[in-house]
């Protein structure tokens, strides 16, 4: 049984807890802290876990094989860091830093640690749809990809999301999902400004972002965040010969009165639990198989901080932003890639 520490017991480090104690199956969650002291002792008492004062302690307390990161972003690079440094693997929820330089220095010091530990919270990965769109897409039955049109529509977002937020928050997971979709890296990004929606007040929204990849795939991608009808992601790859598109993940089909219903999510969750779960369960099957990371790696979080960095000067400025990436260690190269 793999004993996993958790530093942030917020909204998704509770999700994960929930989900380690009784959905998956191969690890308990052994110690956890947050630096909301009464939160992290009622979850704790939840699962019989240990609260420590600080995320260094939980990385130390000797039960804890591997940890779990969901504290807010700017503190990430400091627990993947100490992790390394303790040798033991992490998972990091996404953004694995806030800045580029950040996520270089953790790259760094995993390649100078000498194998994988460091896995990031890109879930999309794990989604059943978009597996099957990637297995169509690389088996060739479409011939070659040429482009790719995706949305990612959510009903309403928090007062504090600011326009930023829709490249580094929202479309950062579109980023590193075409990455993976294409096995290419993403060699520049624009953004187009349509007229702005009501819905959004002072926001810019929707706005579309267009990524171009190293081997000329061109993706388009609108981010509406205040669409009002629900939480709607979609995705399709245009080939030479043929599309594949992302699958509804529909549970029901109501034939009514002249027309045909589906439901539609009503928030990211609802439409992405199940991935959240294999994500885990793939995460914990491949430590306990030889303690190997196999997930999206530290060159992943990498790679979209600095598209997202590009994306927002891309928004600022109006022009094609070329993305610069360091040249990619070894490490991260050949086998040891998401399944
Ligand atoms: P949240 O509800 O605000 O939870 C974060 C928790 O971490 C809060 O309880 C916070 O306490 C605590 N915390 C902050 N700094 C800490 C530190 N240094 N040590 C210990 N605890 C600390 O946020 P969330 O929505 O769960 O998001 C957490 C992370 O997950 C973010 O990076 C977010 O981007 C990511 N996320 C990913 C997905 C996905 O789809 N993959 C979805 C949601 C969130 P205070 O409130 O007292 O600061």
């Amino acid at each position: 049984m793999l004993g996993v520490g958790v530093i942030g017991t917020g909204m998704i480090g509770q999700d994960h807890i929930r989900r380690m104690s009784r959905v998956v199956s191969g690890a308990r969650v052994v110690a956890l802290t947050d630096t909301d002291t009464a939160v992290a002792g009622e979850v704790a008492a939840g699962v019989g876990a240990a609260v420590h004062a600080t995320g260094e302690d939980v990385i130390a307390d000797p039960r804890v094989d591997a940890v779990v990161v969901c504290s807010w972003g700017p503190s990430h690079e400091q627990y993947v860091l100490a992790s390394i440094a303790a040798g033991k693997p992490v998972f990091c929820e996404k953004p694995l830093a806030t800045t580029q330089q950040a996520c270089l220095r953790i790259v760094e010091a995993e390649v100078a640690h000498g194998s994988r530990l460091v896995q990031v919270g890109f879930m999309r990965r794990y989604d059943a749809a978009y597996r099957s769109l990637r297995a169509v897409t690389a088996g060739g039955e479409i011939g070659a990809a040429l482009m790719m049109h995706c949305a990612h529509r959510n009903p309403m977002v928090p007062g504090y999301y600011e326009k930023e937020s829709a490249i580094v928050d929202t479309a950062v997971h579109e980023i590193d999902m075409v990455r993976w979709m294409f096995g290419q890296e993403i060699a520049a990004a624009r953004v187009l400004v349509p007229r702005r929606s009501r819905n959004g007040g002072d926001l810019q929204d929707p706005l579309l972002l267009i990524l171009e990849t190293a081997g000329g795939v061109l993706v388009d991608v609108e981010i509406s965040v205040n669409i009002r009808y629900g939480y709607d992601i979609r995705g399709e790859v245009v080939g030479e010969h043929g599309t594949a598109t992302l699958a509804e993940p529909v549970p029901v089909t109501v034939r009514r009165a002249g027309f045909v219903a589906t439901p539609v999510p009503a928030d990211w969750r609802e439409r992405f639990v199940t991935a959240y779960d294999t994500e885990f369960q793939e995460w914990i099957d491949a430590l306990a198989d030889g303690g190997r990371t196999v997930g999206p790696s530290a060159w992943d979080g990498y790679a979209a901080a600095a598209v997202c960095d590009a994306g927002v000067a891309a928004l600022h400025t109006g022009d094609r932003v070329p993305v610069a990436l360091a040249d990619q260690p070894k490490l991260y190269r050949g086998a040891e890639v998401t399944p």
